[in-house]
């Protein structure tokens, strides 16, 4: 069976690949180690293999995560990719140093309001829901442009980009088109919004089934679950895959 650094080594290869393949340095595309049901000794792993940044669902999963690895603190960037509930926003503004999953500018003025005076700015992505599907989270593409410019002016808070779940896709033309919407849609969200910063740049999508084609679009964060830590059951995935 492929051990974790293993497969941290097989992905980070896919990732060189892709990158060359797209003509785009590797350094601009950062490997975000997923951990939904995994457990704080299977992501410490993973740091030990060399990876750096962790992306966690839940709220009270990861803050467990975040408690259990306290003694690698300074070393690993932690990003809540999930859902988040009003009444979670004061936890998640103390512990976190990115939210990818924001979709609400509620949200948003509560994670400014609540945010550990002394600590950085927590970064955030405003979440879209790029294939238009009733099931998901995320705000519609058009509304993206009025929230951005709200959240842009938030004090506590820096506003990095955007983040996608996209329906699944077979085929590597198709996969590409939910992405590509979404590069696009950052950059005239640049061109209309006043306030924002200069790196309102990243691109976080793409996830094992589809990270190459997020990378032939642009990527910055590639969200890496099963194929770092091998795969969820179908049970674990029903749950927390996007609610
Ligand atoms: C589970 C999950 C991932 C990783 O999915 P894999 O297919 O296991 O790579 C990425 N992003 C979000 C939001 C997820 O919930």
């Amino acid at each position: 069976m492929a051990t974790i650094p293993d497969n941290i080594q097989h992905v980070r290869q896919q990732i060189a690949a892709a990158c060359q393949r797209a003509g785009r340095p590797v350094a601009d595309v950062t490997l975000m180690c997923v951990g939904k049901t995994r457990d704080a000794a299977e992501l410490r792993l993973a740091v030990t293999a060399g990876e750096r940044c962790f992306g966690e669902n839940y709220v009270q999963e990861g803050l467990a995560k975040i408690a259990d690895l306290s003694d690698l603190r300074r070393q690993v960037e932690w990003h809540l990719i999930g859902p988040v509930q009003s009444n979670k926003t004061r936890a998640v503004a103390e512990a976190f140093d990115w939210v990818d999953s924001v979709d609400r500018l509620k949200i948003a003025q509560r994670l400014s309001d609540q945010r550990t005076p002394g600590l950085p700015p927590l970064q955030l992505c405003l979440q879209v829901n790029i294939s238009g599907e009733a099931s998901k989270s995320g705000l519609l593409p058009g509304e993206v442009a009025a929230v951005a410019e709200a959240v842009a002016a938030l004090p506590r808070l820096r506003l990095r980009g955007l983040m996608a779940i996209p329906a699944p896709a077979s085929g590597f033309a198709a996969q590409r088109e939910p992405h590509r919407a979404l590069r696009e849609l950052l950059v005239s969200v640049r061109e209309s919004c006043a306030g924002l910063s200069a790196d309102f740049d990243t691109l976080s999508m793409g996830m094992s089934d589809d990270l190459e084609a997020a990378i032939a679009e642009g990527a910055t964060i590639v969200r890496i679950g099963s194929a770092v830590f091998g795969a969820r059951s179908a049970a674990a995935d029903a749950s927390t895959l996007q609610t």
